[in-house]
């Protein structure tokens, strides 16, 4: 997979795409990924890439003939179709059924904002859909370019290793929250034991505990993940029991 991203700050991209997963996906040519800064397709002395927005008021905007260049570019620089997303608060909340979608396609463009944000026609004219990494304001797309980044990377086959597997993850189960881990010691003086079934050898059983604990933190923390998600009359016993054994009416 490529991924293109247009910023005024292409280094802070790179060093957060080099390391761990997304770092490892480059080094095995699972993910290209380069940047593109605007200010280097800018006319002019200053190399400007902003100015006052009409109307008054604060702050600037990004002009349209930069980025305009600057992505005719980019998207010169390989022929496969790529969409192109403007990371932008006003977006489409980022979820992991969009990640997975995401990471199906051949190729993105990323565009990051900075400034009170990108002039309206270029948006109109440029950016097939925008996307959000929460009801917040960063003061740049290029954070959320790499939220996008890391969780698109980490899907391409075989950027995970086993001990990684996204299989178990939250939202992937069934749109379910992940159960919780443990590892050594099994007996911890201070913070207790690991529950005695993870030790028990018994997979069935261990499966069954796993799910039962991603139905109930799921039910716990995140209720309108269930909404969404089918359970099968198995999980709805999974959860009922847990439900009992919180209410201490019964044994999880
Ligand atoms: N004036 C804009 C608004 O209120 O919609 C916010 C501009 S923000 C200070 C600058 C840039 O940060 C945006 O153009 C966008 O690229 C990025 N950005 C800010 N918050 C974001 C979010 N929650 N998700 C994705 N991108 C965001």
């Amino acid at each position: 997979m490529r991924i293109d991203v247009l910023t005024l700050f292409p280094e802070f991209i790179a060093q957060a795409a080099a390391v761990g997963v997304v770092g490892r996906a480059q080094e095995r040519g699972l993910l290209t990924l380069q940047g593109w800064n605007p200010r280097d397709y800018a006319e002019g002395g200053y190399r400007r890439v902003d100015d006052r927005p009409f109307g008054g008021g604060p702050g600037m905007v990004m002009m349209i003939e930069p980025l305009r260049a600057c992505l005719a570019a980019a998207r010169a620089a390989d022929s496969a179709p790529a969409p192109v997303i403007y990371l932008s608060p006003q977006g489409q909340p980022l979820t992991q059924r969009k990640v997975r979608e995401l990471a199906a396609r051949p190729r993105l463009i990323l565009l990051c904002g900075r400034y009170e944000g990108v002039d309206e026609r270029l948006l109109e004219a440029e950016v097939d859909e925008e996307i959000s990494i929460g009801d917040y304001v960063l003061s740049g797309g290029e954070l959320a370019a790499a939220v996008v980044v890391d969780a698109v990377a980490r899907l391409q086959d075989g950027a995970l290793g086993d001990a990684e597997s996204a299989v178990q993850d939250s939202f992937e189960n069934d749109g379910l929250l992940d159960c919780p881990h443990y590892t050594h010691p099994a007996q911890h003086p201070e913070l207790g034991d690991v529950p005695d079934v993870l030790r028990s050898g018994n997979h069935a059983a261990i499966a069954r505990w796993r799910r039962q604990q991603s139905l109930g933190r799921t039910w716990l923390r995140r209720p309108d993940l269930l909404d969404e998600s089918t359970l099968s009359k198995a999980d709805r016993a999974l959860l009922a029991a847990f439900r009992a054994a919180r209410d201490g009416q019964g044994e999880s």
